[in-house]
């Protein structure tokens, strides 16, 4: 019997395994998939991260692959509206740091088996966890066969697709939303350098963000659900829209995306606690959630350390469980703002609010609290 099961090792449950592990902890970490996944959704680390992140020593090494975001810019109709600086957000880490979560969960990936080679399951796919009030049973599947692990405590960083979610049974507030998106990254011929550009325009938003090894991710906000196409679809796009020429033969990553929000209403029940994408989904505009799950684990780690000495833990899960669906709700109100902000708009009202933005960016009070927001501070 282990102390700690963790469900999913994704970037969440690689970061909470690693947290706990340096601490003594026994954990086993159940990860389906036999290797890791090659498709790199997130790429922003905000500052609160990265702090965590050292906690477990692996920001310097994030740090070293990834490109430091310290400017962004507004654009709209070929002009810059507004700048932003992250120079104020953080003594520690002062930037966005913007590296593929691919890269990201494999520095993870490395610590967790550096604090114990055996900590990690690969292909060991969990089906249904049970409570017994004194322990908790996780039945999985493993290479056809079917295995059992026992510990004290699980904690499920199983994903969108949660399958202890399910077995909860807990209520979800859930959004769908109108929007939705294709995104691409290509070789960076902007000049742009490590500076994030968010062109508002006309007919939908385009984000750019830099990335290693002389790349950019260009997300467009898509006319019609279901619309987008190939690599060179979307470089016309980008060109109509904000005049950026886009080579579509460098073109590495392709997909589209819709968005919703899914907040659990209980992340805690008996000895199982739910945390990471399985406690809250919340729309990719704004970059959040991969940063949100890590900070879960940053609040849960001491109050699974204590309960494993022993101690009466019931207030503080719910302190837990209120300041994380808190946090959750605050992300995915912030993801709103930012989708509204994206969307298509006729000339007239489009240049009246993008003149609001260029005037709201001079003002350095306003500027630094946007700033701050948009870095989970
Ligand atoms: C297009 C896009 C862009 C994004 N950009 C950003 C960004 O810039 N910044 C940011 O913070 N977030 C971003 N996100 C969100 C981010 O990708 C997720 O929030 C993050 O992956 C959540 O991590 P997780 O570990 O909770 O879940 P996941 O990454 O989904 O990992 C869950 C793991 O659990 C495993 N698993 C599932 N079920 C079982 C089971 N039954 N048994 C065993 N294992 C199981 C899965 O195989 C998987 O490895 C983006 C998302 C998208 C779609």
């Amino acid at each position: 019997m282990d102390d700690v099961l963790v469900i999913g090792g994704g970037p969440v449950g690689l970061f909470m395994a690693a947290l706990l592990l340096q601490q003594g902890v026994s954990v086993r970490v159940l990860e389906q998939r036999t290797g890791a996944e090659p498709h790199s959704r997130a790429i922003g680390i905000h500052p609160p991260s990265l702090d965590a992140l050292q906690e477990i020593g692996v920001a310097p090494d994030l740090v070293a692959e990834g490109v430091p975001i310290r400017r962004g810019l507004a654009v709209g109709g070929g002009r810059t509206l507004a700048e932003m600086s992250f120079a104020g957000v953080s003594d520690s880490y002062p930037f966005v740091l913007s590296l593929p979560q691919a890269r990201t969960a494999a520095i993870l990936e490395q610590r967790v088996r550096h604090l114990d080679p055996a900590a990690l399951h690969r292909g060991v796919r969990v089906t249904r966890v049970h409570d017994d009030g004194g322990k908790v049973t996780a039945d999985a599947t493993a290479g056809g066969s079917a295995v059992r692990y026992t510990a004290a405590i699980v904690i499920a960083a199983d994903g969108v697709r949660s399958t202890v979610r399910a077995q909860f049974g807990t209520p979800v507030r859930a959004k769908d939303y109108p929007d939705s998106y294709q995104m691409g990254d290509f070789a960076d011929s902007t000049g742009f350098g490590p500076v994030a550009a968010l062109f508002l325009e006309s007919a939908g938003i385009v984000e750019s963000f830099p990335l290693p090894g002389n790349l950019r991710r260009w997300v467009v906000r898509l006319a019609e659900p279901g619309s987008g196409g190939d690599a060179r679809w979307l470089v016309d796009r980008i060109r109509q829209r904000t005049g950026v020429e886009v080579d579509p033969e460098s073109n590495s990553v392709l997909s589209r995306f819709g968005v919703r929000t899914r907040l659990v209403r209980r992340m805690v029940a008996g000895r199982t606690v739910l945390i990471g994408d399985a406690a809250h989904e919340i729309s990719p505009i704004g970059g959040q959630g991969m940063n949100l799950g890590w900070l879960d684990a940053v609040a849960l780690a001491p109050v699974v350390l204590a309960s494993l000495h022993g101690k009466h833990v019931g207030a503080e899960l719910r302190g837990f469980e209120a300041r994380r669906k808190a946090a959750a709700a605050r992300a995915a109100r912030q993801s709103e703002i930012n989708m509204a902000l994206g969307r298509p708009l006729p000339a007239g009202p489009w240049s009246v609010r993008n003149r609001a933005i260029g005037a709201a960016g001079a003002v350095p009070a306003v500027n630094g609290f946007v700033a701050r927001r948009f870095t989970m501070q």
